[in-house]
């Protein structure tokens, strides 16, 4: 629908003239239905505020596609990320938070009313969250994009049963999932780029006792070859610069190669190495708008501190004493 080529402004006009007479307007819209957006839109509508949250997948965002959810208080022990965002949906529809499957693709976040433009209509607010979280990293390599290359742990795990299947990474959620390979595939190879496996030590306590995982370190997956579906795969040594072929049609290469923040959009904020900037009140440099979650320049991106960040959004966002 947007024009190639034309200026932002112009599509944002484009889009406004499409929408723009069924305007809806929210004391509070949130961008993304992760942890931190759902938790920043219930505790928004506790305090008697209109809430919309605008989601292009599901609810649950990045945890509810994991095989288990971990170290999370109260948790409850071996839960799916499947099963955990369900009752993250379950809470949100409860508390009389409204969810829409919509994509959001243009905001205008200055001014004292914010808009949002989805592919599906406009929207208008007195505060805005951006909780829309990251998507996971591309590897940037030929063949990528072959069928059995980024898979899904819980969900395509299941088809490669005895087979050999190929984790890329070696930081907690890569050996996290590959765990869980374990206990289906024939032999689960984890890639890392590092020396040893970057991981916190309980994973690598459970990965050195495992007898089908197996580490191959210092290396890269450098390139995917087949006809539609990847059949063989090219590691290379990062400290040699060697290369190996293995030829296998049947193995499954599963990535968690880290995260790229989607923050593309909000091109009228000033980025820190693509994360948003926040302030302890989980503002943005604008006033009204705030971000929570994997998205915001932080250390630690776990449930935890995303939940938490979307708490102070809620509640900061909902005071409408925001400061300028
Ligand atoms: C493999 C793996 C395993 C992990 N395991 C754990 C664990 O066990 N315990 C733990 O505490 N943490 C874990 N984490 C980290 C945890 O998943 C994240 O920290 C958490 O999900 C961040 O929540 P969020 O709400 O900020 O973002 P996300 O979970 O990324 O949610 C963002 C949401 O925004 C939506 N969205 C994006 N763009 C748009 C758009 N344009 N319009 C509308 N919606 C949009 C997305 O679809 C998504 O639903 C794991 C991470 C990974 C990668």
């Amino acid at each position: 629908m947007l024009i190639a080529g034309k200026s932002r402004e112009i599509n944002y006009c484009l889009l406004f003239f499409m929408y723009g007479e069924d305007t809806k307007m929210y004391d509070i819209i949130v961008i993304g239905a992760g942890p931190a957006g759902i938790s920043a839109a219930v505790y928004g509508k506790s305090r008697g505020k209109s809430v919309l949250v605008l989601e292009k997948k599901q609810v649950g965002g990045l945890i509810g596609t994991v095989s288990t959810v971990t170290h999370y208080t109260a948790i409850v022990q071996g839960e799916s990320g499947h099963t955990f965002a369900e009752r993250m949906k379950e809470q949100a529809l409860g508390a009389g938070v409204e969810i829409r499957y919509e994509n959001v693709m243009q905001t205008k976040l200055a001014g004292e009313i914010k808009k949002v433009i989805t592919d599906k209509g406009s929207y208008e607010s007195k505060a805005l969250i951006l909780a829309n979280g990251g998507s996971g990293r591309m590897l940037g390599i030929p063949g990528e994009d072959l069928k059995g290359v980024r898979l899904n742990a819980p969900k395509d795990g299941p088809d490669y049963k005895g087979k050999n299947v190929y984790v890329i990474g070696g930081a907690d959620g890569a050996v996290k999932e590959a765990l869980y390979l374990a206990q289906i595939a024939g032999k689960v190879t984890i890639v890392c780029v590092e020396d040893e496996l970057a991981c916190i030590q309980e994973f690598k306590d459970k990965a050195a006792v495992c007898d089908s995982i197996e580490v191959m370190p210092h290396s890269s997956l450098t390139a995917v070859y087949g006809d539609g579906a990847a059949e063989q795969l090219e590691f290379t040594d990062n400290r040699t610069g060697k290369k190996q072929i293995v030829k296998d049609a049947e193995c499954g290469v599963f990535v968690y190669a880290g995260i790229v923040a989607n923050t593309q959009m909000y091109t009228e904020l000033k980025l820190e190495d693509g994360y948003i900037p926040v302030d302890h009140s989980m503002q943005t440099q604008i006033p009204g708008v705030f971000a929570a979650g994997d998205i915001c320049v932080k250390k630690i991106r776990q449930v935890a501190t995303a939940v938490a960040d979307g708490a102070v959004a809620g509640i900061q966002a909902a005071s409408e004493k925001w400061s300028s």
